[in-house]
């Protein structure tokens, strides 16, 4: 049965060449998402080991939170452009489940992130789920889940009401903008916990920092964050 499988696999892939997301080669049969080239020189920030990194600061005197890491450098034009692209716009969800299963991992090995109780993703809404079909923080999330051997729950946080694109706005109008949209529900779940929340991209943090407060009001929650990429 394998064996028909494998064949079936390697006639497909005569039609349907899989390539990397990061630089678009043709993959071997051995290789998932990325080639080895690109999967051994991801531009890693190792914040998550760091006393002090530049993201530590990003939320300070606005929100209070434990720990804040970021996988990789994003840079206009650079390798990272290309997955984010991938996992949000072209459909490519396994890819953030790949990225972040790899990046649990090595948050298992940081002192800040052991004692992380549960994953709350970043909620798209609703009306972006539909047009998206899913959403990529929640496949980070399934992927974090299962190297961490945690649960992540897609149903205390969510979003309250629509907003449009924050890219053309500024930080104070983007704060006025996303300061009310979240909610939680059966916040039992994370009542006393330390939560993990997970997005695919940091830039100003200002939705992360709506999501912070929101989860803060729950008695006894911590909450640390982590997301695929960050701004070099
Ligand atoms: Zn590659």
């Amino acid at each position: 049965m394998n064996k028909i499988k494998q064949l079936l696999k390697n006639f497909i892939s005569i039609f349907y060449p899989r390539s990397c997301v990061a630089c678009g080669n043709a993959l071997m049969q051995n290789e998932s998402h990325f080639c080895l080239s690109c999967l051994m020189h991801l531009p890693e920030t190792n914040y998550h080991l760091m006393e002090h990194s530049p993201l530590d600061y990003i939320f300070e005197g606005r929100v209070s939170v434990e720990k804040v890491a970021s996988m990789l450098f994003y840079k206009k034009g650079n390798k990272v452009q290309h997955i984010l692209h991938a996992l949000k716009y072209k459909g490519n969800k396994e890819v953030g489940r790949f990225l972040g299963e790899l990046y649990g991992r090595q948050l298992l090995k940081s002192m800040y992130y052991q004692s992380v109780d549960c994953i709350v993703p970043i909620p798209l809404h609703p009306k972006k789920f539909r047009m998206r079909g899913y959403n990529q923080s929640e496949w980070i999330a399934m992927g974090l889940s299962r190297s961490m051997n945690i649960p992540y729950f897609t149903d205390v946080l969510y979003r309250s009401e629509f907003t449009e694109t924050q890219t053309k706005k500024s930080r104070f109008n983007r704060w006025e903008n996303v300061k009310s949209v979240f909610a939680t529900a059966d916040v039992g779940k994370l009542k006393g916990k330390h939560v993990l929340l997970c997005d695919d991209v940091l830039t100003t943090g200002a939705t992360m920092e709506a999501a912070i407060t929101q989860l803060l009001k729950i008695e006894g929650v911590r909450v640390s964050v982590v997301t695929l990429a960050c701004a070099n």
